[in-house]
């Protein structure tokens, strides 16, 4: 009798048993992917707001999988957390973006500031025994100073954390590298605690900038990134924005005083190679 609602149940059922299948799948096809170099990182640029010049990229991994096309890392990196297979993958990222960061350096006629690559870190790295060893082999094979890369963690990941757990982090930013706190905003952290953490550069997260979408921005947004442009340059952070989709956003944030912007209006991840063109377009 209750037809409908025994087909919606059989629907969801099977759907969720997709889901699972999907789930393991992914995960089964995870180890080997790395060994068959089925990843591929995009590079999306970091724009200088004062003059528009291209300072540096995000290192956003893709995975190209033989069945599901290309996969976002939202679809794969928490089951490579659950499996212990991002220590490897992350790593392997941190190489490449290396060895790309060397790469754009050789390539700079100019002399200018070299580009610099950023790169995402998971908690499961963060608290790994070999991450400051590891980092400065990385660093040492690409023949770089540290300050050619960034590390972004998340303010969440970063919640709590005692001296002990910061330790590692701390050791790398004083070798020089940059540590910039990913997703600034969205968790609970006290404004006060950030003096405690070893990091240079605020990442104010899509949320706010939401907000500077339309002339007249949003004016409470406004008076948050106001405060959190202030407090960090208070405390010697720089501010970069995330998710600035159109001019009108980067205007209203270039006003606000953020320093660098990362987006749509500039760019989406792409290849190496595009970078690298759009950072000689500014150089002219
Ligand atoms: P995230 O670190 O916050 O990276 C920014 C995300 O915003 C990227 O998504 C980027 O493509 C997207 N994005 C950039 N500009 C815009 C914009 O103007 N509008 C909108 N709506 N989105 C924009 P993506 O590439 O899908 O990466 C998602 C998340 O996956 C990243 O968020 C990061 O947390 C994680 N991730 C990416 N690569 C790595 C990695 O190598 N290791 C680890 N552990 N995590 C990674
Ligand atoms: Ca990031
Ligand atoms: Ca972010
Ligand atoms: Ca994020």
């Amino acid at each position: 009798a209750k037809a409908a609602g025994g087909n919606r149940y059989e629907i969801a059922d099977a759907d969720s048993n997709a889901r699972v299948i999907a789930r393991h799948s992914l995960t089964n096809g995870l180890p080997s992917a790395l060994e068959k170099g089925e990843f591929f990182i995009e590079y999306q640029p970091l724009v200088r707001l004062t003059d528009g010049t291209v300072r540096g990229a995000e290192a956003l991994v893709r995975w190209l999988h033989p069945v599901h096309g290309v996969l976002g890392p939202d679809q794969f990196i928490p089951l490579a957390e659950d499996t212990g297979l991002i220590v490897p993958l992350g790593r392997w990222v941190l190489e490449q973006a290396a060895r790309q960061a060397r790469e754009w350096r050789d390539a700079d006629e100019d002399d200018g500031e070299p580009l610099r690559v950023n790169v995402n870190l998971s908690p499961c790295q963060l608290s790994h025994p070999t991450l400051v060893s590891d980092t400065v082999a990385v660093l040492e094979n690409a023949g770089l100073c540290p300050s050619a890369l960034c590390l972004e963690v998340t303010e969440n990941d970063l919640i709590g954390a005692d001296e002990s757990a910061l330790r590692p982090l701390r050791q790398l930013a004083d070798l020089g590298m940059d540590i910039a706190l990913d997703d600034f905003g969205t968790g609970y952290s006290n404004l006060s605690y950030l003096r405690r953490l070893p990091v240079s550069t605020l990442k104010l997260d899509r949320s706010f900038t939401r907000g500077m979408q339309r002339a007249p921005a949003d004016p409470v947004d406004v008076k948050i990134v106001e405060g959190i442009v202030s407090l960090a340059h208070t405390l010697d952070l720089a501010v970069t924005v995330e998710g600035v989709e159109t001019a009108v956003q980067a205007e209203h944030l270039r006003g606000l005083g953020c320093d660098t912007a990362q987006g749509w209006y500039y760019a989406r991840p792409g290849p190496p190679e595009r970078l690298h063109t759009l950072a000689l377009a500014d150089a002219s």
